[in-house]
């Protein structure tokens, strides 16, 4: 019997990319003969025609299955829910805007047949980024890399390919803060990468801005770490040490000298530093608050406002 493989691909005004996109997906899946295809398309509250535009195709090939969200919840949602309709026997997530080269899916399907359960591709290189950007996820890929204990490799996004089990595993994750690419490495399973060379945008812009990223960053680290929240007591100790040795310089050197009234600066330093350190460790511990508040709310995660080809 034919194995059938789902490609969820989340979709946030991705209008004119879904001609060229669909275009390249169906000259790869149909050099793969041997499987069947379902293709996953995530409408995650476009405020452009994507809709329309996938409805319309979803109409003439019945492997398009569309699920429209009820309003925009971004894309660890969206990709979220496209896994949870998933039913085939390897999903693999993939952009829309073609960054990821869908002719990878054949070397994709191979490793899959090799034993392992998820096979990731890395970026070797990023085409069609600035250089800002380009460091920026350099860095984040190494500190997440330091704070998590989970292993997640480094230069890997949401591309590639999972096994029913390993689907399954992450669908029963159901939290609300959702940081995809480090559940994938959570659930564990058997994992291999191959390289790959990450194109630029096909058409239009990314959605996710400096602003976006920063907070993206965050999701990761305090989903996966909660090594910031130890900040506080290391600067704890490495002051109360640093006291330590200042009380004996005053002491000594009050003994030997006598005690002109001075330290001024010293003392505005010390306020500030001590005020900054506060504040920062505050709003550290603000950030997990604010979401077990929300994780405590036990909401439903997203709401499907329409669901065709199912
Ligand atoms: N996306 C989404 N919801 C959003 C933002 C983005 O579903 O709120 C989709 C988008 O359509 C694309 C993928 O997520 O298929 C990656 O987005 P983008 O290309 O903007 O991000 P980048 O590649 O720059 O990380
Ligand atoms: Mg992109």
């Amino acid at each position: 019997m034919k194995q059938l493989i789902s490609i969820v691909v989340p979709m946030f005004n991705e209008s004119q990319n879904i001609d060229f996109f669909y275009q390249k997906m169906s000259e790869v899946l149909s050099d793969l003969p041997a499987y069947h295809f379902e293709i996953i398309c995530v409408n995650d509250g476009s405020r452009d025609n994507t809709l329309e535009k996938i409805e319309q195709l979803a109409m003439r090939d019945k492997r398009i299955k569309v699920i429209e969200l009820s309003r925009n919840f971004g894309k660890e949602i969206a990709l979220t829910a496209g896994i949870c309709e998933a039913s085939g026997d390897a999903v693999i997530p993939i952009d829309a805007d073609l960054q990821d080269p869908p002719e990878l899916i054949v070397d994709l399907i191979k490793k899959w047949h090799e034993g392992y359960d998820v096979v990731y591709a890395t970026r070797l290189l990023r085409e069609g980024e600035s250089s800002f950007r380009k460091m920026t996820a350099f860095l984040f890929y190494r500190i997440m890399r330091r704070l998590a204990k989970v292993d997640i490799p480094p230069d890997t996004g949401d591309f590639r390919l999972m096994s029913r089990q390993v689907v399954e595993a992450v669908n029963q994750c159901n939290e609300c803060h959702r940081f995809m690419k480090g559940l994938f490495s959570w659930v564990g399973f058997k994992q291999t990468s191959i390289p790959y060379l990450r194109n630029r945008r096909h058409k239009g812009t990314t959605s996710f801005n400096y602003w976006k990223l920063w907070n993206f960053a965050l999701e990761g680290i305090t989903s996966f770490s909660f090594v910031p929240l130890q900040l506080a007591t290391y600067i704890g100790f490495l002051t109360a040490l640093f006291s330590g040795v200042y009380i004996s310089y005053i002491i000594v050197t009050t003994w030997l000298f006598g005690n002109p009234v001075q330290g001024y600066p010293s003392t505005i330093v010390a306020i500030f530093f001590f005020g900054g350190t506060q504040l920062m460790t505050l709003g550290i511990i603000g950030e997990y608050i604010g979401r077990i508040y929300n994780e405590s709310k036990r909401r439903p995660l997203y709401f499907i406002r329409k669901k065709t080809n199912f």
